[in-house]
């Protein structure tokens, strides 16, 4: 008989990794599998991430998180999981010419940022011309001229709540804005809308949209222009998400196949490190719970 374990992490960011914290410190055999593309490496440096007073990157929360379920002896394989079946023992989990087996999976794949045509984007994201995040990072961006790229209707209120932080925000759309009404409630708020980009460029520093035949520079620019949620796994094997691809869990995180959980990014929930950290705690919990007693 082949090894099967008490539960199989796919992803390991934030949550996929402390998911894995919690279920080794349970005595639980786990494996995490993790391609190396986490949202959180995109961070230059979080101030809302909680214990780290001076803010902390993303790389390097990621590195501590790494070595601390590394020290409870979690075992972590540098591979993509490409299908996971469920079956009467469990589910078997597929990852390059192999399959492993385990009782129970946590599914912390995240999601993708849909990223604007930008050269440069990584550097224009290291210096902050460039964010992703409001609920992030948005604080960082107070007084500065942000400009908020996408379909205007969908960003009203990312740019609405933008104006927490600066009275100099302005809506940038990526298509033709012809919603009258929708101009004029945002220009009650104080938020320009202009006209449509056409181009867009990073000058190193700046921000700068082709607007008709003007140019204009800004500070802070947030595209928004959706998220992709990596759930395919997830649907492939029954699971229910919502209409922009995130898993719908209940309370204790489990999809709706039994033994398949998922936390953090992937979750139709608020995208941030604590809630991924908070569902990886609960998830991890719910395993240990449902599993057979492992009595010292
Ligand atoms: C620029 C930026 C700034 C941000 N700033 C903040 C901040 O200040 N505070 C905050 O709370 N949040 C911030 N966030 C959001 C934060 O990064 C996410 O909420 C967090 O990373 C979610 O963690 P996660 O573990 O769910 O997913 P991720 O961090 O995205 O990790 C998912 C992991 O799963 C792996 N994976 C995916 N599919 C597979 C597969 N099939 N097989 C194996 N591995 C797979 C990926 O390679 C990745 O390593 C920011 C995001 C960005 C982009």
């Amino acid at each position: 008989m082949s090894r099967v374990y008490d539960c199989v992490i796919v992803g390991g960011g934030p949550g996929g990794l402390t998911a894995a914290t919690y279920l080794a410190r349970y005595r639980r055999q786990c494996l995490v599998f993790d391609t190396g593309q986490a949202r959180a490496a995109w961070i230059p440096k979080s101030h809302n991430c909680p214990g780290f007073p001076d803010g902390v990157g993303g790389p390097e929360l990621l590195a501590r998180m790494r070595e601390q379920a590394r020290s409870f002896g979690v075992e972590a394989i540098d591979a993509e999981v490409t299908a996971l079946r469920g079956n009467d023992d469990g589910f078997e989990i597929r990852h390059s010419d192999a399959s492993v087996r385990a009782r129970n999976v946590i599914l912390a794949t995240g999601c993708e940022d849909v990223t604007p045509p930008l050269e440069r984007l990584e550097d224009a994201v290291a210096c902050g011309a460039v964010r992703l995040c409001p609920i992030c990072d948005a604080y960082e961006a107070i007084d500065r001229s942000i400009a908020v790229y996408g379909p205007p209707a969908k960003n009203a209120a990312h740019a609405r709540f933008l104006r927490t932080y600066s009275r100099r925000v302005a809506l940038v759309p990526s298509e033709p804005c012809d919603d009258a009404d929708l101009r004029e409630e945002l220009a009650g708020d104080d938020i320009e809308v202009t006209a449509e980009a056409t181009a867009l460029h990073f000058d190193g520093k700046h921000c700068i949209f082709e607007l008709g035949e003007r140019a204009r520079s800004f500070d802070v620019l947030y595209p928004m222009l959706g998220l992709i949620s990596r759930s395919s796994l997830a649907v492939g094997a029954g699971a229910r998400c919502d209409d922009e691809g995130a898993l719908i869990v209940d309370p204790h995180q489990m999809t709706s196949v039994d033994g398949l959980y998922a936390i953090g990014d992937v979750v139709s929930a608020l995208n941030q490190i604590s809630v991924a950290t908070g569902h990886a705690a609960i998830a991890a919990t719910d395993v240990h719970n449902r599993l057979s007693r492992n009595y010292a």
